[in-house]
């Protein structure tokens, strides 16, 4: 059997501090060579732009002794393809001036992937570029899932709904549910709960996603490492009216000042978890913290079993969803009548792609590493 070692994927991530990459084999699923290009534009970092950001990525590449000939594509995450974009898409010049008109849905993120993009043409001018959207995988959510209950003429004008993010996460992890489980997708009624520092549930059925937490931009429903999910929007209204916060003080606040870091000073889990076990009145914070996020994360699951009806499998992802066994067991603790039982001796072991549930539970719960950058390179590659 042949191998086809025809070619390597350059994935890129460009946030707008920060350029993430992955050299990847799509055929074989490795990874090469990846890195992260960080503090891109900020005082005195000697990283000036993006341009800078990506010779710097250059010369590493180089510097592994890589052959960059085999690089025959180049795979770019885009955070917002709006209303236009859903399937992975070869980039040209229309497309790029198109994601950067949708930064108007997402204005911290469009610019940062316009700017990647620009630069990596002009850095690898003979391969495909595929721009792999976010939102890509939730375009198929029903009407009655995607829509705000609001003005009509007001949300079609300006974009208003619900467009979820993650997608490659969560399409790959359920992809990878099936895979694991030896099921026919097409089958299969899934859980994805995608846990890292942005958090996101979908629920998919027959490999097509119907519901997630995400909405018109990445703020909306589960508690993050820094944004508040779900929230009423009165408590806008009253900041504004009574505190005299505008609208870029609110934004700052529900999106980097609250989550977990808002209720106990750390966004990152780990520090979570150590703060919450060293006690006092910082520990007491963090255990409210943590409690807010496993409620959270148990009212989607319930939600998602009656949106689904049936549900087969439930499967953790990303860095908390991965690494944090408390995590899983609590957030499922106490399902055993609706089917769910998770077992503590395989919670708290083993490593990789995994079933954890008991063997007699009715819906099988999963661990299973995501691999954005593979979907994303199989998907260029698909370009080649
Ligand atoms: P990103 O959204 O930036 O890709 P990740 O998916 O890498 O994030 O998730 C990062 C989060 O995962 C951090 O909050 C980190 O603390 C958490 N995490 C990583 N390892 C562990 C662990 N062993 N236990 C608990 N949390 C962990």
């Amino acid at each position: 059997m042949t191998k086809a070692a025809s070619g390597l994927v350059l994935v890129l991530n460009s946030g707008s501090s920060s350029i993430k990459y992955q050299l990847v084999d799509p055929v074989a699923g490795t990874a090469l060579l990846s890195g992260l290009v960080e503090q891109i534009g900020e005082a005195d970092s000697p990283v000036a732009d993006h341009a800078a950001g990506l010779r710097l990525i250059h010369q590493q590449l180089v510097d592994s002794g890589i052959d960059l000939a085999a690089v025959r594509a180049v795979g770019h995450r885009v955070v917002h393809g709006g209303n236009l974009f859903h399937a992975p898409t070869l980039i040209t010049d229309a497309v790029v001036a198109e994601v950067a008109r949708l930064a108007e849905l997402a204005p911290l993120h469009n610019p940062a992937n316009v700017i990647g993009i620009e630069v990596a043409r002009t850095d690898f001018p003979d391969v495909p570029h595929v721009a792999v959207f976010d939102t890509g995988f939730f375009h198929s959510l029903p009407a009655a899932a995607a829509s705000y209950a609001v003005d009509h003429d007001v949300a079609t004008r300006y974009g208003i709904r619900r467009y979820g993010f993650h997608g490659t996460s969560h399409e790959y992890v359920s992809g990878e549910v099936a895979a694991v489980l030896g099921r026919d997708p097409g089958e299969l009624n899934i859980i994805v709960l995608h846990l890292g520092n942005g958090a996101s549930a979908s629920a998919v059925q027959g490999g097509v996603a119907v519901e997630t937490s995400m909405g018109l931009t990445p703020l909306e429903g589960l508690v993050m490492g820094t944004r508040s999910g779900d929230i009423d929007p009165g408590v806008l209204f009253h900041l504004n009216r009574t505190a005299q916060m505008g609208v870029d003080e609110l934004d700052e606040l529900l999106n980097r000042r609250s989550g977990l870091k808002g209720l106990s000073g750390v966004n990152d889990f780990r520090e979570l978890l150590e703060q919450r076990e060293a006690g006092g009145a910082l520990g007491e914070a963090a255990g409210l913290a943590y409690d807010v996020y496993i409620h959270r994360l148990r009212k989607y699951v319930g939600a998602y079993l009656a949106v689904l009806g049936r549900v087969d499998a439930i499967a953790f992802t990303a860095g908390v969803g991965e690494n944090a066994p408390s995590v899983r067991e609590d957030s499922l603790a106490g399902l055993d009548g609706l089917g769910i039982v998770v077992d503590p001796e395989r919670n708290r072991t083993g490593k990789g792609a995994r079933v954890i549930s008991a063997d007699g539970s009715r819906t099988t719960v999963l661990v299973v590493p995501t691999n954005e950058e593979l979907a994303i390179a199989r998907a260029a590659w698909q370009f080649v």
